[in-house]
């Protein structure tokens, strides 16, 4: 995993073009099937190498709507965020 969009998502689009590796998709393109954006863990880099901060949490205006989640098969990751940070899916930007 990487960093996860919850179902507060409000469908806006606020966060796709931000995404520096198209990590994001939407609604339509969810392969979950749930009616909100979604990100792909195995593309999200956490903006590392990009930004200071997740580009599409700093985007979002749905509070807490973009959450830290396990590190998986995202191919980068912040190593300054604690795995209590992961479990409890905190939100990136508070
Ligand atoms: S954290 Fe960065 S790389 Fe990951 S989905 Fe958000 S904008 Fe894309
Ligand atoms: S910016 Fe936030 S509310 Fe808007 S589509 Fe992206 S995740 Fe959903």
């Amino acid at each position: 995993m990487s960093v996860i969009i919850n179902d507060t998502c409000i469908n806006c689009g606020a966060c796709i073009d931000e995404c520096p590796v198209e990590a994001i998709v939407d609604e339509d393109d969810n392969p979950t099937g749930e009616e909100i954006y979604y990100v792909y863990a195995d593309k999200c880099v956490e903006c590392v190498g990009h930004h200071d901060e997740p580009a599409c949490a700093t985007a979002c205006p749905t509070e807490g709507c973009i959450t830290w989640d396990a590190i998986g098969d995202s191919p980068e990751h912040r190593e300054d965020i604690t795995e209590e940070q992961r479990a409890n899916k905190e939100p990136v930007v508070e």
